[in-house]
């Protein structure tokens, strides 16, 4: 253990799913020394995240596309004034979702 700090590792607060010894961080790698093999948890399970994170706001943004076509359509076939307005504002609002959508997925 202290060879592996000697050689520029890290001690982390997480401990080995089968040992329960601390884990190390060796550059990228994170190891348990007692078993002598690297253990990835903390990075599956992030990545996982994103994707499911990923999936819905896709969907989402579809959906949201949709409802602004929807609308478009509805104000193109619309003559009502007083329509026309509320037709305008829900399209206002449709759009500020679909900008926070897109913000959300370029993080
Ligand atoms: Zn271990």
């Amino acid at each position: 253990m202290s060879e592996l700090l000697k050689s520029g590792a890290t001690m982390l607060s997480k401990t080995c799913p089968e040992c329960g010894s601390p884990l190390f961080q060796v550059g990228e790698d994170i190891i348990c020394a007692k078993c002598n093999k690297q253990v990835v948890i903390v990075k599956a399970t992030e990545k996982e995240d994103k994707i499911t994170e990923e999936a819905v706001l896709s969907n989402l943004e579809q959906t949201v596309l949709s409802k602004i076509k929807e609308v478009n359509k509805a104000i193109n076939s619309e003559n009502d004034k007083e329509k026309l307005i509320l037709n305008s504002q829900t399209l206002s609002i449709w759009l500020d979702i679909l900008d926070k959508i897109r913000k959300l997925r370029r993080d």
